[in-house]
């Protein structure tokens, strides 16, 4: 089973990611936790050299690196058996016809589109609040979702930080970059999607998710 998590950033995809690797053993492949891998990766292939340079750069990855990321991360899994979660892609339309293919190749069936649906004002909220695992990419909520013991990852003991990306200013600039190109995939899967209520909290949206999908 795929499960392709769209919303916006502060949504509730990374925590809600998290309650279905703990209790459902799920795969979480983002988007973000592989380009960051890459960027401390020691590698000297051409490809990475050009994928560090962009993303020192600060600028957005193109489609085609995007999807040679996560192709290569899907397969790193069975894609057929494996119960996975897709966060952070497809991102753009253009992302969305390479993804199609990719499905079409592969006679994947299984594959739902959830929707977190909330408001800025929850969003902004909840990524005040948000700390994460600068090593596996676990997320938490310092409210919500405290880790088990205070500012350490539950996963690997890694002491957790605050993402330069949900600084106030940066979040503003996501949110545009959400609403401008991620937004129009709501209408294109639109007859596929299983909305979940984002603004309730991430065991609520967790309870509501695995009640939809049928798991
Ligand atoms: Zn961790």
């Amino acid at each position: 089973m795929i499960l392709v998590f769209l919303g916006a950033p502060g949504s509730g995809k990374g925590t809600v990611s998290a309650l279905l690797q703990d209790r459902k053993s799920f795969i979480h492949i983002s988007s973000g936790v592989a380009f960051r891998d890459i960027a401390k990766s020691k590698d000297k292939k051409k490809d990475i050299k050009k994928l560090q340079k962009i993303l020192n750069s600060g600028k957005l990855v193109d489609d085609d690196t995007v999807f040679k990321v996560i192709k290569a991360k899907l397969n790193e899994f069975d894609i057929i058996k494996d119960n996975i979660i897709l966060d952070g892609f497809p991102r753009t339309m253009e992302q969305v016809k390479m993804f199609s293919y990719f499905v079409k190749e592969n006679s994947l069936d299984d594959i739902y589109f959830i929707n977190f649906k909330t408001t800025s004002e929850i969003i902004k909220k909840r990524i005040s609040g948000r700390i994460s695992c600068p090593k596996c990419g676990r997320v938490y909520n310092v409210k919500t979702l405290p880790p088990k013991k205070e500012g350490i990852c539950d996963l690997d003991g890694t002491k957790l930080i605050r993402r330069p990306e949900d600084e106030n200013d940066k979040v503003e600039i996501r949110l545009q970059e959400y609403y401008n190109k991620t937004a129009p995939l709501l209408d294109f899967y639109d007859n596929l999607l299983v909305n979940i209520d984002a603004s309730k909290n991430s065991e609520e949206m967790y309870k509501e998710l695995i009640k939809k999908i049928g798991i």
